[in-house]
């Protein structure tokens, strides 16, 4: 099986480009921020301060994330919703963020993402994908951008979304996501020391794509 772990920030157009890199190659795209996302939405849910660790820790044992294929896209399941169009607001995002820190919530995902690139040819995204989850990966790609234009990039797409956010307030989120998620005791966001960087700042959506591809075949081929 070929599997390739792009890591990288929030906003370098991760999702987007890896879901498209993912359907060219013909490999099956797991967003693996989507499972933090929906953990995120159960402790919004639930009234669960993410700061009650045991709280968190015991939820987990009654709460169900999945993650099914619909003609090849990825939806994510809570204890047995489809909850997929629902976890992308600024709020899932900072509560996924945070529940994100702590280890046993790593560990509850973990599985679930290796066993689906044992049995696929994956394109894997997330944050850790290269240096914890699949640490074999075939090719390992760290996707970033500068602040500034990852912000641009969540504003125009949360703006398309009908959401009423500020530039400052898209920016100054991502700030602090950018500082929580390298920084934290626990898998933090970096390059794994194989990995490839692709910087797509000042790049068209095409010429990133385009970019990323030819880096991912690249690393297969060296294979
Ligand atoms: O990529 P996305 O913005 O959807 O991820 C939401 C949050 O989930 C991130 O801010 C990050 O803290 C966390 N995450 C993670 N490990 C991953 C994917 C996402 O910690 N593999």
């Amino acid at each position: 099986m070929i599997s390739v772990a792009i890591d990288g920030p929030a906003g370098a157009g991760k999702s987007s480009l890896a879901r498209a890199a993912a359907k060219e190659l013909g490999f099956i795209y797991v967003d693996t921020g989507a499972l933090y996302r929906t953990l995120g939405l159960k402790l919004i849910r639930t009234n669960t301060s993410v700061e009650d660790i045991l709280l968190v820790e015991q939820l987990l044992k009654t709460t169900k994330v999945e993650i099914r294929f619909v003609q090849d896209e990825q939806h994510v399941f809570l204890d047995g919703e489809d909850v997929t169009s629902l976890i992308r607001t600024p709020e899932v995002s900072m509560t996924a963020s945070k529940v994100s820190a702590i280890p046993a919530v790593r560990a509850y995902l973990l599985e679930m993402q290796r066993s689906l690139a044992k049995s696929n040819n994956v394109l894997m995204d997330g944050r850790d994908i290269g240096t914890v989850v699949l640490p074999n990966a075939t090719v390992k790609i760290f996707l970033t951008a500068s602040v500034e234009e990852r912000a641009k990039r969540r504003y125009k797409e949360l703006v398309e979304k009908g959401s009423n956010v500020t530039f400052d307030e898209v920016y100054a989120d991502i700030e602090k996501r950018d500082y929580a998620d390298s920084h934290r005791e626990i898998a933090p966001l970096k390059p794994a020391d194989d990995s490839k960087i692709v910087d797509t700042t000042g790049l068209s959506i095409e010429e990133s794509l385009n970019l990323l591809l030819k880096t991912v075949n690249e690393g297969i081929e060296e294979k």
